[in-house]
C-alpha cells in the first residue's frame, strides 16, 4: 500500500522539478542562517543563486560529522532554539555527542516519511506494530513511533531489552510487524526458542530492520525464524532519523529513497568525486525540507550504490542498495580492506553455525591478525575433530573471499557470545587498545 501515492508515484520529471525548488530554498535558508555554511560557501566561491539545476549540487561544500562536534551543541541550527520542538543526540562513543533538532513542522515531515515506510513494508491501518527500537535520544524508537501513529497502526512502545518480556508481548498482543535492529531480531528469535515459543504462535507478517549493516544471508535467517518478510529501513539522525529510505516487499532489492525530502548522491569515499549509478561509494544526503537542521551534502560514512531501474511496486523514487558497510568499520589488515559483512556472508553459509559472531584484530609483533569468533547452533552435536575441520574450512574460504587468512576461527558453545540489545558490536580492534 502506498501511504502517499501522489508523492510516491510522482512522474520523475515532476519529482525533479520539486527537488530543484526545494534544494534552492534549503540552500538559501542554510546560507542565511548557519554561519558554518555561509563560511564554507564563501571559501568555495559559491552562492545560493548558483544552484540553477539539480546537478549543480556538486558545487556545494560537503558537511561531515566533525562539523557537528565542532559546533556542539546548537551551532548548526537554522532556527532560534525556542522554535525547536525536539532534540535528539548520538551517544558520542567516538567523541563528543552530535546534536540534531526539529521544528514542529520537521517532526510532521518525519512522521510522514516513516508512515510511508511502514506502509511500504506491508502495514495496514489497524495493524499492531511492536517497536523494539530504543526510545530516548536515539532517533529509532520515537521516529518509528510517530510514523506508526500517523499511519494509524496500534503501536507497542516496547523499546530495547527485557527480551523474554518482548517475546511474551509479541505472542499475547499478536503484533503484525516488528521493528528493531537485525541483530536484536536474532536475539528475540533465540529467546523464543529458549522459551519454547514457536513462530506459529506469532502473527508477524513483516519486520522493519535497520540502524546497522546486515546481509542477505542474515535476511534469510530472520525470515525463516519468524516466517515473515524482513525488510530494510534506512536513516540517520543527522539527515532525519529512520525513514529516509525503505525497501518494498515486491522486490526486496533496494530501498526507495524518499526523494521529495532528500537529495541523494554517491561519491568516492577517498576523493569525493561523484560516482555513476550502480557503483558502490559513500552515500551523501542533502535535506530538501528540513527547517531546524538543514544538511548540505552530508557524508554519511555508509557505503551503498544507487539503482535506477524502475520497481515493480510502482514507486518512482530511486532505490539505494542495502548498506554494504561503513567507511569507519573497514578494517585494514596487512594492507587489505576487510568489511565485517563479508565475513558474515561466509559464516551464514553454514547451518551448523548460529548467526552471532565477532571479529578481533590483534597485533602480534609487526603483523596484524584477524581472529573470528562464532558459535554453534544450539543442538548441533559437536566433537573436536568436526570443529577443527570446520574451522579450517572457514579460514580457507575467508582467505579466498578477503585475501587475508584469519589466524584463528574459534567456534564457541551455543549461547556464549555477547548478544545485541541494540546495535551489535561486530569488531573488537585490540590494536587501538594497545596503542593508547
Ligand atoms: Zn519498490
Amino acid at each position: 500500500m502506498q501511504w502517499n501515492a501522489l508523492m510516491e508515484s510522482m512522474p520523475r520529471d515532476e519529482l525533479q522539478r520539486l527537488q530543484l525548488d526545494r534544494l534552492q530554498a534549503t540552500v538559501a535558508h542554510a546560507y542565511a542562517r548557519v554561519p558554518l555554511y555561509r563560511r564554507r560557501f564563501e571559501e568555495l566561491g559559491v552562492h545560493p543563486d548558483d544552484i540553477r539545476d539539480l546537478t549543480d549540487v556538486v558545487r556545494l561544500p560537503f558537511t561531515v560529522k566533525q562539523d557537528l562536534r565542532d559546533t556542539y551543541p546548537f551551532g548548526m541550527f537554522a532556527v532560534p532554539r525556542s522554535e525547536l520542538a525536539r532534540i535528539h543526540a548520538s551517544s558520542g562513543t567516538k567523541g563528543k555527542a552530535t546534536v540534531v533538532g526539529y521544528t514542529r513542522g520537521d517532526l510532521e515531515v518525519w512522521a510522514e516519511v516513516v508512515a510511508r515506510s511502514i506502509a511500504c513494508a506491508g502495514a495496514r491501518p489497524g495493524d499492531i506494530l511492536h517497536n523494539a527500537y530504543g526510545y530516548g535520544l536515539f532517533t529509532g524508537g520515537l521516529g518509528l513511533h510517530a510514523g506508526a501513529e500517523r499511519l494509524g497502526v496500534t503501536v507497542v512502545p516496547a523499546s530495547g531489552g527485557f527480551t523474554r518480556r518482548q517475546v511474551a508481548l509479541l505472542q499475547d498482543f499478536g503484533a503484525n510487524g516488528l521493528c528493531c535492529t537485525p541483530s536484536y531480531a536474532l536475539n528475540i528469535a533465540e529467546t523464543m526458542a529458549d522459551m519454547g515459543v514457536d513462530r506459529s504462535a506469532l502473527q508477524l507478517r513483516y519486520g522493519i530492520f535497520g540502524a546497522e549493516p546486515w546481509t542477505e544471508a542474515m535476511r534469510r535467517r530472520i525470515e525463516e525464524q519468524f516466517g515473515m518478510d524482513a525488510l530494510n529501513i534506512y536513516g540517520l539522525s543527522e539527515v532525519m532519523g529512520p525513514g529516509v529510505a525503505m525497501e518494498c516487499p515486491e522486490e526486496k532489492a533496494g530501498l526507495h529513497v524518499w526523494e521529495d525530502h532528500f537529495l541523494v548522491e554517491v561519491v568516492d569515499p577517498e576523493t569525493g568525486s561523484p560516482l555513476p549509478d550502480g557503483a558502490v561509494g559513500e552515500l551523501v544526503f542533502t535535506s530538501l525540507t528540513k527547517q531546524a537542521f538543514p544538511v548540505i551534502r552530508y557524508r554519511t560514512g555508509d557505503l551503498a550504490a544507487m539503482l535506477s531501474e524502475p520497481c515493480r511496486c510502482g514507486r518512482t523514487h530511486r532505490r539505494m542498495s542495502r548498506v554494504k558497510g561503513r567507511v569507519d568499520d573497514m578494517l585494514i589488515i596487512r594492507g587489505v580492506n576487510v568489511f565485517p559483512q563479508e565475513v558474515e556472508l561466509e559464516l551464514m553459509q553454514f547451518e551448523t553455525l548460529a548467526p552471532h559472531y565477532q571479529l578481533t584484530v590483534v597485533r602480534d609483533g609487526p603483523l596484524d591478525h584477524l581472529e573470528v569468533h562464532v558459535e554453534w547452533t544450539a543442538g548441533v552435536p559437536v566433537n573436536d575433530a568436526f570443529a577443527a575441520e570446520l574451522s579450517q574450512t572457514i579460514a580457507e574460504r575467508l582467505r579466498e573471499r578477503l585475501q587475508v587468512r584469519p589466524r584463528a576461527v574459534h567456534i564457541h558453545p551455543a549461547g556464549t557470545l555477547p548478544r545485541s540489545e541494540g546495535k551489535a558490536v561486530r569488531v573488537v580492534d585490540e590494536r587501538a587498545l594497545g596503542s593508547v
